[in-house]
């Protein structure tokens, strides 16, 4: 069978370059253009080159990129202070407090999501979203990873209506918000997480599998149906390489379709966030047509 290669990275750089235009036709009617604030706590520095990504993706668009860079030790209030600022900040539409935070204040990693205004919850994290999300409502702010899955799988036109979808992960960033989007669309959906007792149980009989967990290479082929679709969220380091959750190489010629790390999921997360403070700057500003 051949395998189609899913890439994300292409479609990213269109979206990228869509958004770019609309900025510059908001420049040239002297409008303001959009604003993204991103708050980074500490030295993590995954964290570090995820942030200098999103800034630089806003450089390139044009919109208008507020960095805040806070040591280690900043206390829970100093954020929150910060975070409610920024609500009130007329130049920034999207506020994005980047996780995880510190083992310090990681339990108090919610409360933060939740005092950023709904409006401004460019993750999609916000409880607000989070239930219209769950409603089915599309007026809410969808997060960007299980939005950027969904993005790839109409734009290959893999069908998810009626099919049986095991997403292998269950957290509140990717695998909870891609199976709730999957059951709007009416997939059938199976959630497996540490504590499943069989994931291949549920993988084997899947017609598209998720997976979500940060393990390397957890999925392997007898794990696949022949003819599946693969999707790989996971980013981790094996042996000084990029790998994701899936055995990559040996899913080519047994599954229809999958999604390469890096490549896949990963450019679509970023082209997505920006796709969100655009969508908050026009319901802030109602504009209806760029
Ligand atoms: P997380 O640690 O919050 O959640 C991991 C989930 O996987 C949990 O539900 C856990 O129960 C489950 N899990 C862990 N080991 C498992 C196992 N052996 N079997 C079954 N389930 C298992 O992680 P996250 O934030 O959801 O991220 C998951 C992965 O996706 C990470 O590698 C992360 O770097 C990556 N990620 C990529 C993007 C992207 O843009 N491509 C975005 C977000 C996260």
């Amino acid at each position: 069978m051949e395998t189609k290669i899913l890439y994300g990275r292409d479609l990213a750089k269109e979206i990228v370059e869509k958004i770019k235009t609309k900025v510059k036709n908001l420049k040239d009617k002297g409008l303001r253009v959009p604003g993204l604030a991103v708050i980074l706590v500490g030295n993590d520095p995954a964290s570090k080159i995820y942030v200098n990504k999103k800034h630089q993706t806003c450089k390139e668009i044009g919109f208008n990129s507020f960095s805040y860079n806070l040591p280690e030790d900043t206390n829970f209030l100093r954020l929150k202070e910060l975070i409610e600022e920024l609500n009130e900040r007329e130049d920034v539409d999207g506020i994005l407090l980047q996780l995880p935070l510190p083992e310090k204040l990681r339990e108090k990693s919610y409360e933060l999501i939740y005092s950023i205004s709904p409006l401004k919850d460019v993750d999609g994290f916000h409880p607000y979203n989070v239930g219209l999300l769950t409603i089915g409502d599309d007026r809410g702010i969808k997060p960007c990873t299980p939005k950027g899955i969904m993005y790839l799988l109409n734009h290959y036109d893999i069908k998810v209506e009626g099919k049986d979808v095991t997403v292998v992960g269950a957290s509140n960033i990717v695998g909870k918000p891609i199976s709730i989007m999957l059951i709007n669309k009416m997939a059938t959906v199976s959630v497996c997480h540490i504590k499943t007792r069989c994931v291949p149980e549920f993988t084997a009989k899947a017609d598209i599998v998720i997976s979500a967990t940060g393990v390397p290479h957890l999925i392997k082929k007898d794990m696949i149906k022949e003819g599946a679709v693969v999707i790989d969220v996971g980013i981790s380091r094996l042996n000084g390489k990029i790998v994701g959750d899936v055995d990559f190489e040996s899913m080519l010629g047994h599954v229809s379709a999958i999604t390469p790390v890096p490549g896949g999921v990963g450019p679509l997360t970023v082209a997505m966030l920006m796709e969100n403070t655009l969508e908050c700057y026009v319901r802030r500003e109602n504009i209806y047509s760029i």
